[in-house]
């Protein structure tokens, strides 16, 4: 950079000469005195001494490839941090860079001469801006320098600067300063006065007698006495309550014996921090004793005209002093030690103690600059956090080797943090003891942010260091998540003030409400570098379990789906009694779907959900969205609502309650169950992920406005107007929604002009409502009337059509709430009037009552209005509408359109429909899917559940979220079908609304069936749907054993498959079987029909007996027994003579079939029959020789649920089987 400036590029040594001087005399020369000839032959000269030091360098008197450089040019022109080493030849220059260190690059040489004068006085000649900072000056200005061994005597004198780095600053920090650091020890323009030794020793006091001195009531207090030792403890430089200090202490070589402090306050000795080597021995002089506020004994303290000297022994004498007066107190040593408080705790043994220690160590690493994190030696971590560490962010960098002294070490800190720790707290001094050689890496702006969070952190919520690493990483974590697309990382990582918290604090804070320690102590400086027994926030710590992890949205879906497909195990979804009976088709068919939900507590750490609320303007879909990706979610409110408010889009959600729920829908051609073990027969498998969660779980926080629109890929998909003066224009209408239709692909006719391609079905939605006054228009930030009120009577009821990015909408808009429909922008006259725009305006709709139709456009918005504000809707009922039970069980057919809350029970697919007459021919019947969900209704007029079939085909696949075994759901305007069997079913239909009212409950439980005797079942509709009775097997009336191709369910005889035409690609055969039997329980019978494995149980028969069982009847194909009445004959088609009919025959009539059980069963006529009841017949019985005529019920038609045998141990005996 600065070599590009060749105009100043010497050429000879005459030129090289000229500009020397020229440049000394403008940049060094005092300011206001003449030039000096003498000191441009010293600087020329000394420029010269450094330059020929190298042998190599002897050819050339002067180094004409270097040009000089005043400070204010380093500042304005260098640009990029560099080095320069005068003396060195370029296979020097490059060992040393060899030795750069690990994954860095070196700094780039430049060939640079600098002078200037070392000095720790920042800007004016006041003593009070002195710091402790030191600074290279010359005549155009100053620059801050760290020096790695700095002799006192160098300040305020001219050098010559051989070996140097330049550091500008940070390309995000424009107002800091650059910085350089000196490497080496600088050459003296003018020869250094070396101060001859004092001519008579020194007289000095050691630690021991100081320390005694401090406790001695004696005439001696007013002594000014020197001090001599050896430096064994050095804090770090504090700046607490706007005073800068730091605190020494000298020992004696014996370790036994005490040391003693000295506070260095006075702001022209703040710079002796820079010369103190730890090790090394001192003597300070005219030290005075005083007390410190708040603390119990005295310090020595520096008065301003106090020296540090090296310590020479042959220079100084020992002061005698004989101490005979009475000491103020006890040595504070003797003192019992005070038992911390936690120390009672429950938590006494999970209390670790850190250990204090001194290391030299090179950074390796910048974990995290602003939250003082780094890599030392490649293994060990290190956290400045606890120290005021400004002044050291420059310098410690990879490469820069430091010094740590009295620095706790903490161990397995738990919280995701492996490594040791190292953290120095106020009581111990790092030091620079090597700079690095390496370019600064370019930071990205989320390294560059948050420092003063960070502090936040550690100085105002006192955050332990296991806490502070784990918040750190979390605070990273979900700055990659939100940021720069959601939020800025410097809005994102800024300090929180009062009444304004940051955004990343308010994250965190969850979770750092319940962790942090609610009684920690505000540090206090001087108390944790003075006070013996040491106590600093670094001295104990509690290994921290990691709380929580923010993961990205991206992340926990690929965790969901990895989850869902590991846990996929066709066996366990079908057990093996049931699945062995099921032919191929509906094998596969139940294992279509299925799902899994992860609950947070299923992650290790437990994790949180967080991203921004979006409504997606391509699917009409709620979203979650970061900066990794987007995850559907089904978001409720408390009271089982469904959300209605869309200024929660663009919403941050953060919540440590959701369900994440994955669906998995596989495609499979298992020939049967003897296969399900074989992962090659499915053909497909996909997995649809979503969230639920409760709003009420949730912290919702507004995130700046700016940002929002960044936050989705479409320009136009949030609430801004598009044009800026749209702002302030406007107009509106309130409209009060009716219903709203399902969000599915119609088909529009093209608007005129378009192109004249076929019209593609569009993803589309209506609803309807009502219009509630005029138009009205912008005024300020409320709503001015535009239009008179009109005619009052007139038809108000509107349609409104959403389709392209209008569909976001889709999710806010729920029948019962008033919006007010906003376009921006000019005034356009009766634009919420006609449907001008929309093509389907003329159509039949008008019909139905509609006075207008309209198409919102893309740019409008929409806003909830609160309905109190409205005098018109006040009576508007805001129940959901249900049809009554004796609608949807009539055979009335003008009103096919039912609404209803129910439970969902099962979700399966299934054989599609019987095709409706439009669908085109041919097309592929393999293609179409339908989803069959059976579900249990919640209707006031009805003792128990009736089940009810509801299915969803396309166009309205994938069902919409959160339609899961468990949830509860309204659907409002389902079409009522009526099937063969005169059961009623639903479809989903273009007008169908549904609303999930809760999730499925996190713990299933399922209900047991009640237990009731069988006459209850006669009572109609008040009877429960299923129920257990104990009832006792009377007689057998049918049995049949067969074996079915498990491909076309064709009788299979000998195991072939008898059907006729094609051959079945698989010959595998299932076994199915049925047995209907007589039950009664002294209240009632009834006749139980049981299939397949049902069967073996009502047999009694366990699972080898059954199977062998089966095997018999393989070779026959069929076994089919009736038997005409209770212990009759058998009525039957196969030969009684045959060994297995005579066998079976013997079973059903044995006492070991016919005996008492437990049934669970189900009303074979289901509560959504349509027919009416049979009414009692007329049934003739013989008493003795008495006829009797009586007036009988209906027999009882049950299914079987599942048979137990009955736990009767007295009986037992009796019912014994006596074969
Ligand atoms: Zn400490
Ligand atoms: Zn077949």
């Amino acid at each position: 950079m600065m070599a590009a400036r060749g105009a100043r590029a010497p050429t000879s040594e005459q030129s090289w000469l000229e500009a020397a001087q020229a440049f000394i005399q403008e940049t060094l020369c005092p300011a206001g005195k003449e030039s000096s000839v003498q000191l441009t032959q010293l600087v020329i000269d000394c420029v010269k001494t450094a330059w020929l030091s190298q042998a190599r360098n002897q050819g050339f008197i002067l180094p004409l490839s270097y040009s000089f450089v005043s400070v204010q040019d380093l500042r304005t022109y260098q640009r990029l941090p560099c080095c320069s080493h005068l003396s060195w030849s370029s296979s020097a220059y490059q060992a040393w860079a060899q030795e750069a260190g690990p994954g860095g690059a070196p700094l780039p040489r430049e060939r640079l001469l600098l002078l200037g004068t070392l000095t720790d006085l920042s800007g004016d000649l006041e003593q009070e801006c002195k710091n402790g900072s030191l600074y290279v000056r010359d005549n155009t200005g100053i620059l801050g320098c760290e020096l790695i061994d700095l002799d006192l005597s160098w300040l305020g004198h001219l050098f010559l600067f051989p070996s140097w780095s330049y550091l500008p600053p940070a390309r995000w920090n424009s107002s800091g300063e650059g910085h350089l650091e000196l490497w080496g020890a600088p050459m003296p323009v003018f020869p250094l006065t070396v101060s001859p030794g004092p001519t008579t020793p020194i007289p000095v006091l050691y630690p021991e007698m100081a320390s005694r001195l401090l406790r001695h009531r004696s005439k001696f207090r007013f002594v000014h006495p020197n001090l001599a030792g050896k430096l064994v403890r050095l804090s770090a430089l504090v700046n607490s309550h706007r005073k800068t200090y730091f605190v020494l202490s000298l020992g004696s070589s014996s370790p036994a014996v005490s040391h003693v402090s000295i506070v260095v306050q006075v702001p022209a000795q703040l710079v002796w921090h820079h010369a103190l080597w730890p090790g090394r021995s001192y003597v300070l002089t005219e030290l005075r004793m005083s007390g410190i506020c708040g603390h119990r004994y005295r310090v020595w303290t520096t008065s301003p005209s106090s020296q540090l000297l090296p310590l020479k022994p042959e220079c100084v004498r020992e002061l005698e002093l004989e101490l005979e007066g009475p000491l103020l107190e006890a040595d504070p040593k003797l003192l019992p030690v005070p038992i911390s408080s936690q120390d009672g705790t429950g938590k006494k043994g999970l209390i670790r103690n850190s250990r204090l220690l001194s290391y030299t160590g090179m950074v390796t690493s910048v974990l995290n600059e602003p939250a003082g994190l780094y890599e030392l030696d490649g293994q060990l971590g290190l956290c400045l956090a606890y120290q005021q560490f400004h002044s050291f962010r420059r310098v410690v960098r990879p490469g820069a080797c430091l010094e740590l002294q009295d620095v706790h070490l903490l161990q397995s800190v738990g919280g995701g943090t492996k490594r040791p720790v190292l953290a120095p707290c106020l009581g111990g001094a790092v030091q620079v003891r090597g700079f690095s050689r390496q370019k600064p890496k370019t930071q990205s702006s989320h390294q560059a942010h948050g420092a003063s969070l960070y502090e936040q952190l550690v100085w105002e919520h006192q955050l332990g260091l296991p806490l502070y690493l784990w918040a750190s990483k979390a605070l990273e974590e979900l700055a990659c998540k939100l940021c720069p697309h959601v939020l800025r990382h410097h809005q994102f990582l800024q300090h929180s003030r009062p009444g304004n918290p940051g955004l990343g604090l308010q994250l965190l804070a969850p979770t750092l409400d319940i962790l942090a320690l609610p009684d920690s102590p505000i540090r206090n400086a001087q108390k944790e570098i003075l006070e013996e027994p040491h106590h600093c926030p670094l001295q104990k710590y509690i290994r921290l379990q990691t709380p929580c992890s923010f993961p990205t949205l991206a992340t926990l879906k690929e965790e969901g789906q990895s989850r869902a497909w590991a846990s996929f195990d066709p066996k366990a979804l079908l057990p093996l009694p049931e699945a062995s009976h099921l032919p191929s088709c509906q094998l596969n068919h139940r294992l279509a779907w299925s799902w899994l939900r992860l609950l947070p507590s299923a992650f290790h750490p437990a994790q949180v959900l967080v991203g921004v609320l979006v409504a997606s303007s391509q699917k009409g879909c709620l979203q979650l969205r970061d900066q990794s990706g987007s995850l559907p979610c089904l978001p409720l409110t408390k009271h089982s609502e469904p959300i209605t408010d869309p200024r929660l889009t663009g919403c941050l959600v953060r919540t440590e309650r959701f369900q994440l729920i994955v669906e998995r829908d596989v495609r499979s051609n298992f020939p049967s169950w003897r296969e399900l073990s074989m992962a090659g027969f499915i053909q497909k498998q996909q997995a649809r992920v979503y969230v639920q969660f409760f709003l009420d779980d949730a912290l919702i926080l507004s995130v700046p406005r700016p940002f929002l629109r960044s936050a989705t890929p479409s320009g136009h998909s949030q609430a801004e107007p598009t044009h800026p003066d749209g702002l302030h224009m406007g107009q509106s209408r309130l409209f009060l929604l009716y219903h709203k239709e399902a969000l599915i692909k119609r088909n529009f006719c093209a608007p005129p002009g378009a192109s004249l391609e076929a019209p593609q079905p569009t993803l589309s939605f209506h609803v309807s409502g009502s219009w509630l006054g005029g138009t009205q228009r912008k005024e300020g930030t409320g709503w001015g009337p535009l239009e008179p009120q009109g005619d009052e009577k007139k038809n108000q009821k509107v349609l409104l059509i959403f389709l392209g990015s209008s569909v976001r909408w889709f999710e806010f808009l729920h029948p019962g709430q008033v919006y007010r429909l906003v376009a921006p922008g000019p005034l356009t006259p009766a634009l919420f009037k006609e449907g001008g725009s929309s093509c389907i305006s003329q159509r039949p709709l008008e019909l139905a009552g509609y006075a207008s139709c309209l198409t919102v456009q893309d740019e409008w918005t929409l806003e909830l209005e609160r309905c109190q504000d409205i005098p018109d809707v006040l009576g508007i009922e805001k129940a959901l509408p249900e049809s009554s039970m004796t609608d949807f069980l009539s055979g009335n057919f003008t009103d096919s359109l039912v609404s209803f809350s129910a439970e969902i029970l099962s979700r399966t697919l299934c054989e599609p429909l019987p095709a409706p007459l439009w669908t085109k021919p041919g097309s592929p019947g393999a293609a179409r899917k339908c989803v069959k969900l059976t579900v249990a209704l919640e209707t006031a007029d009805c003792g128990s559940l009736p089940h009810l079939c509801v299915y969803i085909e396309d166009p309205h696949l994938p069902p919409p979220l959160g339609l899961l075994p468990g949830a509860r759901v309204y659907f409002k305007q389902l079409e009522k079908r009526v099937s063969r069997s005169h059961n009623v079913y639903c479809c989903f239909r273009s007008s169908t609304y549904v609303q999930v009212l809760s999730f499925p409950p996190e713990t299933t439980t399922s209900p047991s069936l009640p237990h009731i005797y069988l006459a209850e079942l006669l009572q109609g509709r008040q009877a429960p749907f299923q129920a257990t009775a104990s009832c006792h097997i009377v007689s057998v009336f049918s049995l049949q054993l067969l074996w079915v191709c498990a491909h076309c369910t064709s009788l299979c005889l000998q195991g072939r498959c008898t059907h006729q035409g094609p051959t079945c690609p698989t010959q595998t055969s299932v076994s199915q079987a049925n047995i209907r039997l007589l039950v009664e329980d002294g209240t009632a019978e009834a006749v139980v029909t049981c299939r397949d494995h049902h069967v073996a149980a009502a047999l009694g028969l366990c699972p080898t007996e059954w199977t062998s069982l089966l095997e018999c009847v393989r070779v026959p194909g069929r076994v089919a027994l009736h038997f005409t009445g209770p212990g009759a004959q058998l009525e039957s088609s196969a030969k009684i003579d045959e060994p297995l009919t005579l066998f079976l025959w013997t079973l059903c009539t044995s006492l070991s079939v016919l005996r008492p059980i437990l049934l669970s069963f189900e009303l074979e006529r289901k509560p959504s029959k349509i027919l009416p009841l049979e009414p009692p017949r007329l049934q003739r019985f013989q008493c003795g020789d008495f006829p009797l005529l009586t007036r009988v019920n209906p027999r009882l038609q049950l299914s079987c649920l599942s048979i137990q045998e009955q736990e009767h141990p007295s009986s037992l005996g009796a019912f014994a089987p006596s074969h």
